[in-house]
């Protein structure tokens, strides 16, 4: 039997690597749902290539109820969240509800709602496999830790790799009067626009350690940031003997995409291989100085409550800003930094709280980035 393969934010970056390994793997996998919140004739297209798959266009009105309503009917058996931003989360627990498997790339998803997402998928009895590839390496060491004769060593830090983005080099006097374009253009990946600025600003890194912490159950101090500009350690574990373990590729998303369809299993997937005849391999200490996000995020997660999730919504209301020229570069940070300043201590256990704190937390960026204008 196929696996049946929903795929929301299909149009996108995540979305057409996933669409690729689908059809690249089409003995394995089918596509049974595909949906898209912007470029509706791309979707036409996708539409006309995949037409045994139910097609929603969510970008207009009604759009988001019929995403909603198609994830509960065609209950698929893993569903890839490819949807950028906060706008993930409710499609991510409508994936819970409906008992499918979660191949998750929406990041925001654990970030908002953390302790709720994952405590719905334990009651539903879904797996979340994480698609990021810091994460899904974690993932992937973790269960190899589990099955080898290793675990008797405690796994006692987790350390993320980040490519260090576009302004690595850069002084934090140049960083002042960094455009948009020269966000967006990020020296490995290739991604959405929203990642790609979030790579530039190292917050992509930031919301990663608070993945990391919920998703593997780990305190922040146990998850350290390494930047490796090549991209092609993945991420680590350290292990309580002082060995660390490493997963190696080139970068390319088809490799955590493939192997979160396939979990619990694994097969072989053909992409270009490491060449180390020509490969040099750095690592350097982050700047915190240069890079706030990282710091902020930390605190956020040590704080709980609902910090991680005001973490997410000024970011994202500064990083819109950014792109619209309201607002510098170097505003990003400052922006998220006084919104975390309010008091963002709620217990949550339901979608509505954090729908809330998500909606104040954007008012309170507004009106900042309002005055900055
Ligand atoms: P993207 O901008 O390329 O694509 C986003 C997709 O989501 C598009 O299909 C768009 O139509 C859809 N979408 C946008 N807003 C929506 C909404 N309100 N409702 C429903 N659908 C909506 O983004 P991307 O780079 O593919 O990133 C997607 C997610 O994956 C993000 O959370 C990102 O952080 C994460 N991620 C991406 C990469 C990568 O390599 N691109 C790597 C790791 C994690
Ligand atoms: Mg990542």
């Amino acid at each position: 039997m196929k696996k049946r393969i929903a795929v929301l934010g299909a149009t996108g970056s995540i979305g057409k690597s996933s669409l690729d390994i689908i059809s690249r793997e089409s003995e394995f996998f089918e596509a049974v749902l595909i949906t898209a919140h912007s470029k509706k004739d791309e979707l036409e297209q996708l539409k006309n290539k995949w037409p045994s798959a139910v097609c929603v266009f969510s970008g207009e009105e009604g759009g988001e109820k019929k995403l909603i309503e198609a994830i509960k009917n065609v209950q698929p058996d893993i569903t890839i969240n490819g949807i950028s931003g906060a706008a993930g989360l409710e499609s991510s627990l409508a994936t819970i509800e409906a008992g499918s498997n979660l191949a998750l790339a929406n990041k925001e998803t654990i970030v908002m709602a953390g302790q709720l997402v994952l405590r719905l998928a334990d009651e539903k009895n879904v797996k979340i496999i994480p698609v990021d590839s810091e994460h899904s390496a974690v993932f992937k060491l973790i269960e190899a830790h589990s099955s080898l004769k290793i675990n008797e060593q405690k796994i006692n830090e987790i350390i993320l790799t980040a490519s260090g983005g576009p302004f690595r080099k850069l002084s934090l006097k140049e960083m002042e009067n960094v455009t948009a374009q020269d966000a967006l253009a990020h020296p490995t990946w290739k991604m959405g626009p929203k990642i790609t600025i979030d790579s530039a600003s190292m917050a992509n890194k930031g919301l990663e350690i608070i993945e990391a912490c919920m998703l593997f159950n780990m305190p922040a101090e146990k998850i350290k940031v390494v930047v490796h500009p090549q991209s092609i350690v993945h991420s680590m574990i350290r292990l309580s003997n002082g060995v660390i373990y490493a997963q190696l590729s080139k970068p390319d998303m088809r490799h955590p995409i493939h192997d979160a369809l396939h979990w619990p299993d694994t097969a072989p997937l053909n992409l270009d291989t490491l060449d180390f005849d020509s490969l040099t391999l750095e690592f350097e200490k982050p700047d915190t100085e240069k890079f706030p996000m990282l710091s902020l995020a930390s605190e956020a997660v040590k704080k709980g409550g609902l910090y991680a999730c005001a973490y997410n919504a000024a970011n994202e209301e500064a990083v819109t800003a950014f792109i619209n020229k309201k607002i510098r570069f170097l505003d990003i940070p400052k922006i998220t930094g006084i919104v975390l300043e309010k008091d963002w201590a709620l217990n949550y256990s339901d979608k509505e709280t954090v729908l809330k704190a998500d909606s104040d937390a954007r008012l309170e960026s507004v009106k900042i980035i309002n005055k900055m204008a």
